[in-house]
């Protein structure tokens, strides 16, 4: 049986994005006419950009949110106040970051930035001194691009599948990542395998498998939960006959410690036929590992 391979290094897709005034204001432009009342919090400042704002939904001709993202609070409005129009200026899709409007940055960034001063001040540090004064913002920075992968949906980079004519195992070997251990916030990284049997000749392109991987791991993550999160998502999207998700990673929570020497573990999940038959099993394992 075939197998074809790729080593893929995809673009990293959006984390959280600041949004400008200025985009903010071009959104504007397409407000409906009419009284405005604004859904708490964000809601309530597009209101009042509009300069049309009323104090209760009773008043108004249209409900506005600052965002539609699953479109659960469009619908909750819908239901309440069907015949008043619901609007927002920016509607997420999917793939798309965490945005942070303007009103929103400075509380949370600045509070969020705090507490790293305050550990370094626990550290005996001063935060002040010119090496430190950037880090908190650093810290918060790396710290959302590392779980930027929270605010995405897996599930939209296997939505897209074609058909073709194979039933041949497809492999995609030594995908980087990297993710962040939960019980230290320390960073552990490595490469993934993996491997799937199609069904029904269903398959996804290979770039695909990279970015659900990367999207996984930028989490607060275990390594076998992140093998495991894979090889479910795989076969769940595809309908896969056989799903094999072979991980290595180096945790630095252990080797920065001195904990072990090596900290580097190996971690494996087998679904379907890669499960239940031995000899499919060996195959995967075969390619896997082999020449590279
Ligand atoms: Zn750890």
């Amino acid at each position: 049986m075939p197998a074809r391979t790729a080593a893929h290094h995809p673009p990293e897709v959006g984390t959280a994005q600041a949004v400008p005034w200025e985009t903010t204001y071009a959104a504007m432009a397409s407000a409906p006419a009419g009284a405005v009342w604004g859904v708490p919090r964000g809601g309530q400042i597009i209101a009042g950009l509009t300069g049309r704002a009323v104090d209760t939904p009773d008043a108004a001709d249209v409900i506005v949110d600052d965002i539609i993202d699953s479109g659960a609070t469009a619908h909750r409005y819908d239901c309440l106040y069907p015949l008043k129009q619901f609007w927002a200026p920016f509607r997420k899709r999917p793939g798309d970051g965490w945005l942070i409007f303007p009103w929103e940055q400075d509380d949370t960034t600045q509070e969020i930035e705090d507490t790293v001063r305050r550990q370094l001040e626990f550290l005996g540090e001063d935060p002040r001194r010119e090496g430190l004064r950037e880090t908190p913002r650093r810290v918060i920075a790396a710290l959302q691009e590392l779980t930027g992968g929270m605010r995405q949906d897996p599930s939209a980079f296997l939505a897209v599948q074609f058909t073709e004519p194979c039933d041949d195992m497809v492999l995609v070997r030594d995908i980087p990542y990297a993710s962040l251990c939960e019980h230290h916030l320390l960073p552990f990284h490595g490469t993934a395998t993996v491997g799937y049997i199609p069904r029904n000749n269903r398959i996804v392109g290979l770039s695909k498998i990279p970015r659900l991987v990367r999207c996984l791991a930028r989490r607060l993550q275990t390594q076998e939960r992140l093998t495991h999160q894979i090889a479910q998502a795989l076969l769940k999207a595809l309908g896969a006959e056989a799903v094999g998700v072979i991980l290595t990673g180096l945790h630095t929570c252990m080797t920065l410690r001195g904990v072990r020497s090596q900290g580097l573990m190996t971690t494996s999940a087998m679904l379907g036929a890669f499960r239940d038959d031995p000899r499919a099993r060996s195959e995967f394992l075969a390619l896997a590992g082999g020449q590279r």
